[in-house]
Order: structure tokens, then sequence, then C-alpha cells
């Protein structure tokens, strides 16, 4: 049987599991994906350990560990370059690669679930870390009228907006900008709140995406919509997404992700109304 694992730390609230189990299900693939939480600061020593005990096929690797999966690769795709983050490994023999499907999931999603179009879009990303990153990296292929990387560390966006290539700038410099999309990349969300964003930057906004995903809205989704966004999501759809493109990579079947999203969202809403 092909051996998966999603690395991270915490994982044991890792949806990756269910999901690749349900797109496994579709084409009756027997295979096993499981969670692998390494210490901090232990990637390679983690690693080590696990292709000597499991021999896994490939994994997927998430907080905090994607700049450390980027460097224990021996190659890695463009796309991944770029953001010097990785998210998907493929084992071939001694030799690993890396990829991130992050960007290519956070496209999917928002232009075929949600029917947004890129072309011509003002895109504000908030963040500048791993997940803003790459998000800028994809969306330049889009053909999007701007793209803005905002960071609550101003310093760490300018740096970022010089290395990708697009507009860059504090919160603060959002007073008089307008997007069509804004898309929460920050982790703000881990301590309860939105990041501290002007609210006119909304003003017209036609799609606030949260990156993070919840059974209830999340205090950017909130924020957003009380802001004047005309429609708000979170992060559900991503996470299945980029999953799907990773299931692809591993083997080239493209699993459909629509009932996988839906079976999600209710198990979601069905833990609230418990
Ligand atoms: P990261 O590399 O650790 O970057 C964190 C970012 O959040 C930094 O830009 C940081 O700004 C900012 N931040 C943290 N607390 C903040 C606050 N209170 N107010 C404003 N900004 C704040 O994390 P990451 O890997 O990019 O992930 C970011 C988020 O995206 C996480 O919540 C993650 O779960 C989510 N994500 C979701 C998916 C999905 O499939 N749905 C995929 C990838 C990531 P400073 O530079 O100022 O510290």
């Amino acid at each position: 049987m092909d051996k998966y694992f999603v690395i991270g730390n915490p994982v044991k609230h890792s949806l990756s599991p269910d999901i690749h189990a349900m797109f496994a299900a579709q084409f009756e693939l027997d295979m096993s994906y499981e969670r692998a939480e390494f210490e901090p600061g232990c990637f390679i020593e983690g690693m080590a350990v696990l292709r000597r005990e499991q021999k896994p096929q490939g994994a997927n690797v998430t907080h905090p560990f994607k700049q450390d999966a980027y460097q224990y690769c021996d190659e890695v795709t463009p796309r991944a370059r770029k953001c010097e983050a990785v998210n998907t490994l493929i084992f071939d023999g001694s030799r690993v690669l890396g990829d991130t499907t992050d960007g290519r999931g956070f496209i999917r999603d928002v232009t075929q679930r949600c029917g947004a179009s890129l072309t011509g879009a003002r895109v504000l990303i908030l963040g500048a870390g791993g997940a803003g990153r790459g998000l800028v990296t994809a969306l330049q292929d889009e053909g999007c009228a701007r793209i803005y990387l905002a960071n609550r560390t101003p310093e760490r966006a300018y740096s970022a907006g010089m290395a990708l290539g697009c507009d860059a700038g504090s919160f603060v410099d959002l007073i008089d900008e307008r997007f069509d999309i804004i898309v929460n990349a920050t982790s703000a969300a881990f301590s309860g709140a939105a990041p501290e964003v002007p609210t006119t930057a909304f003003a017209e906004c036609s799609l606030a995406v949260d990156l993070t995903y919840a059974a209830l809205p999340t205090p950017f989704m909130r924020l957003a919509q009380e802001a004047g966004a005309v429609r708000i999501e979170d992060g559900l759809g991503m996470l299945v997404a980029q999953a799907a493109e990773s299931f692809a990579i591993w083997t080239g079947r493209m699993p459909q992700t629509k009932p996988v999203y839906e079976t999600l969202r209710a198990r979601l809403a069905a833990s609230v109304a418990e």
C-alpha cells in the first residue's frame, strides 16, 4: 500500500487525512495517509526516522516546516523556488522532489468554486509570510490589474515586494486604496483577532477570503462583511483544492473537490449545532 503523511506541529486537528481518504475513495485507491508531528526545529531528524521506518511515497508539509522542507529537497519546482516554500514532497528513491500547491489551490478555489474573475482584478494580500508570498507568485500568472502585499511589519512587506515584483506596504498605507479581492494570509486568527486593516480598503471589495477556516465566520470575515465586502469566504475551499493538487501530483489523478468540500463544511456546521 502506498503511504503518505502530513508533517507539521501541531497536526492532530489536520483535516488532510480525511480529505485524502475521500479522494482515494473516488478512485478506489488503496493508500494510507497519516499525521506525523515533528518536534520544532527537528525537521531533518524527523524525516530521517519517517523515511527509514515508513518508506512513504510522498508527504504534505504544513506549519511550521514549509521553509525547512524547501531546504531539504534535492530538486524543487520553479513555483516552489519563487516562494521558497514546499508543501508537497515526492520521494523518488533516495531523491526528494518538492513543490508548492497552495497558490494553485487558492486560484482554483477562488475562480471555480467562488466564480471570481482574477483578470483585471485589484488584489490585496494581507501577510507576507509563506502563504502570502505563495499567493503573490501564483497570482502573477492570472492577469490581475494589481497585486499589493501588505504586512504588519512593513519591512517584511517591502523586502518580499522587491523580491517578488509586486506593490508592497504597511496596513496604514492602505487607507486610500481600494481592492476587488482581499485575502487574509496572516495568522492573526490564532490570537482571535483580525489584522488591523483600514475598513476603507473594503469599500469596493467583491470577495474577501480568510485562509484560516472555522465553523463560524472568523474575525477577519466579520470585519470584511461589516466594512462592505459583498462575499466572504474562509480557507476550507483552498485547503481541499491544494490537497487535490498534491493528490494529482502523487497519483496522476485529479479528484473532485466539490463533494469533499461539502462533506467537510457540513461536518463543521454540525459541530456548532452539537
Ligand atoms: P507565517 O509564515 O508564520 O506568516 C504569518 C503572517 O501573519 C506574517 O505576515 C505575520 O506578520 C502575520 N501576523 C501574525 N499575527 C498577526 C496579527 N495579529 N496581525 C497582523 N498580522 C499578523 O504563516 P503562513 O504559513 O504564511 O500562514 C498564514 C495563515 O494562512 C495561517 O493562518 C495558515 O493556517 C493559513 N494557511 C491556510 C491554508 C489553506 O489551505 N487554507 C494554506 C496555507 C496557510 P509579521 O511579519 O508582522 O509577523
